[in-house]
């Protein structure tokens, strides 16, 4: 199904566009993505992309000093960093596909 208003080809099964319009009464009505979701989606990205690289930062002095200091600490800090940081994007992909 496509739309007349913006193009976008759309489930068979769908009553309305994302842009708002509605297939079964031709008219717009609201999106039903919120106005929430579309301030969301962006600038979320952007945090996750600063976070990584602060993160990454981090990581490579942890490294770093562990080797200088040919000291295991923290090396063992760097990985349980890593594996917190994988346990969370894991549970917090989980809990988006709700
Ligand atoms: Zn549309």
């Amino acid at each position: 199904m496509d739309c007349p208003k913006c193009k976008l080809v759309s489930p068979p099964g769908a009553e309305r566009c994302d842009c708002g319009y509605d297939f079964k009464t031709g008219t717009m009505k609201e999106s039903y993505l919120t106005d929430r979701d579309k301030q969301l989606s962006k600038p979320q990205i952007g945090v996750a992309i600063i976070a990584s690289l602060l993160v990454a930062r981090l990581l490579f002095a942890l490294i770093k000093t562990a080797l200088d200091e040919n000291s295991a600490t923290p090396a063992v800090l760097a990985v349980v960093l890593l594996a917190g940081i994988a346990g969370f994007w894991i549970w917090k992909g989980r809990a988006s596909r709700r």
